[in-house]
């Protein structure tokens, strides 16, 4: 006999959970099913990793520029082993936390890979479960290239399983993932080639944010190939890699190969077609506004959705689902315009609404634009200096905020209350009227002229 629930979300990740939390405090009867560790991508190898790593390279910063307020301060060697032990153990504590918050909230926790018999009936290691309403969340997985030798190099889940740091890393790919490994890693000392197949990094990003990123990558001592794609990966006698790329380029030496090459949707295992969910060309379950799937009761959130892959919005979006279903909230839905995101590049990126470019495709001359590049005040002692730069897209007479551009230093933290300000619709006079912060970097987004 199967066993029944109002809701079963299959993914214990961020989108999963969180539909399956907001449910159960509704009363509902939930099960989350996860076939790896609680948490997902998010917790496991995504954010959490990632910004301990991050942190760890502002570190290696910070221990330089201290020299130059006049500390003894030594970069001594990076024990990376300690680094890695302390952020798995970090991790597993959020793994432990997660089974018992979700035995606290009564939510069954089924452990295996779910598989679809019909669009109310999932089955988990020969048993068999129904629900009313059925989450599917199952997130992506790294694309590795199908060039000749690929396999000799590592994703982003293979990064996070590294026993030793490598000595020369070459890192391929231009997004997210891309930039903040390659900077995070020349910064705890690693020799980096950042192989990019166009012209810039953060293809989507306002220009402004790209072409300082790549500058200081540059300042930073990271190699960048642009224009190059890798037609071939071998290895030599000694073990290191080799890259054949276009052009007739080689590259030698590595002992580290990262493809930063995007993600695609983890629904394989599903059986889909079971249930009648369509899916698009790319393998995204695409939904309406309210994170319905063509098939009634059923609903995807997250990363599987193919709109913004980030854990906010997959969160977002599963407690309004939930919000909707078990708490009569028929309205209820997310809102995925004007997302603002981090990049946690060396500096960190800040950025939400429009580009330049886009907001002068829609609006044309009604845009204006303010900026500003400047050393933050940080650097005043320090040998090695840092730029930041900020940008606000206005438009029309009122000149509304359209979007908002920052790299720099506390770009990561300063973003959050503008991205309130921009939703809420503020003009440039609204920022003109605020009292700046001083000294900060962030009363340059309120003095702009
Ligand atoms: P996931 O978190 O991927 O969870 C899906 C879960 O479903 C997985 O645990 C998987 O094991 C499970 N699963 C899949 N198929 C099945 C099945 N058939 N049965 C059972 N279980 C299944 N976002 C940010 O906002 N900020 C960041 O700083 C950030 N950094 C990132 C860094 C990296 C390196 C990566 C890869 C991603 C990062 N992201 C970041 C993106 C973020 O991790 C995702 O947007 C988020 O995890 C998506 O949540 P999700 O619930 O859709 O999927
Ligand atoms: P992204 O989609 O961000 O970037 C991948 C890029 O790699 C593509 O845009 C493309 O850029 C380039 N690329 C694609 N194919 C190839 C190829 N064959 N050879 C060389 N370059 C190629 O993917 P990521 O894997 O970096 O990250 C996935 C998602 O996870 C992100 O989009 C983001 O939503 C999320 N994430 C969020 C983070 C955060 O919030 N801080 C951090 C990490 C991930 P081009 O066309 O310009 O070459």
């Amino acid at each position: 006999m199967s066993k029944h629930y109002d809701l079963i979300a299959i993914g214990g990740g961020s989108g999963g959970l969180s539909a399956a939390e907001r449910a159960a405090k509704y009363g509902a009867k939930c099960a989350v099913i996860e076939s790896g560790p609680m948490g997902g991508t998010c917790v496991n190898v995504g954010c959490v990793p990632k910004k301990v790593m991050w942190y760890a390279g502002m570190l290696a910063h910070a221990v330089e520029d201290a020299k130059g307020y006049g500390f003894d301060a030594k970069t001594g060697a990076l024990d990376w082993d300690t680094l890695v032990k302390g952020r798995q153990g970090y991790i597993q504590g959020i793994n432990d936390w997660y089974h018992t918050y979700l035995a606290d909230s009564n939510i069954d926790e089924i452990v295996g890979t779910a598989t679809f018999i019909d669009a109310h009936t999932v089955e988990v290691n020969g048993e068999q479960y129904t629900a009313e309403h059925i989450v599917i969340a199952p997130g992506t997985q790294p694309v590795v290239p199908a060039t000749p030798g690929a396999e000799l190099g590592i994703d982003s889940d293979g990064f996070f399983a590294l026993k030793e740091q490598p000595r020369r890393m070459a890192v391929v790919g231009s997004g997210y993932i891309a930039v903040e490994i390659a900077g995070l890693m020349r910064a705890l000392g690693t020799e980096v080639t950042l192989i990019i197949r166009r012209q810039h990094v953060l293809g989507n990003f306002d220009a402004m944010l790209r072409e300082v990123l790549m500058e200081e990558m540059l300042s930073a001592g990271i190699n960048i190939m642009s224009s190059m794609e890798i037609e071939q990966v071998e290895k030599a006698a000694d073990g290191s890699l080799t890259l054949q790329c276009s052009g007739g380029h080689s590259l030698s030496g590595f002992d580290s190969l990262l493809w930063a090459i995007g993600r695609e949707p983890n629904t394989a295992a599903l059986n889909l077609p079971a249930t009648g969910v369509e899916v698009d060309k790319a393998g995204y379950i695409p939904t309406d506004d309210f994170q319905n799937t063509n098939v009634a009761g059923v609903y995807a959130v997250g990363d599987v959705t193919g709109r913004a892959a980030l854990t906010p919005v997959a969160i977002g979006a599963a407690r309004r689902l939930a919000d909707r279903l078990f708490d009569n909230k028929t309205e209820r839905k997310l809102d995925y315009a004007n997302i603002p995101t981090v990049v946690f590049s060396h500096p960190p990126i800040g950025t939400v609404g429009l580009s330049e470019d886009e907001a002068r495709a829609l609006h044309g001359d009604a845009v204006k634009v303010y900026s500003s590049r400047f050393t933050p005040m940080y650097h005043a002692l320090t040998e090695h200096k840092t730029q930041t730069a900020m940008k606000l897209v206005c438009v029309g007479a009122q000149e509304k905020v359209v979007g908002i551009h920052i790299i720099g230093l506390g770009a990561d933290e300063m973003l959050q209350g503008f991205a309130v300000a921009l939703r809420m619709g503020a003009t440039k006079k609204d920022l003109d009227d605020t009292v700046a912060i001083h000294p900060s970097s962030a009363e340059e987004l309120v003095t702009m002229r």
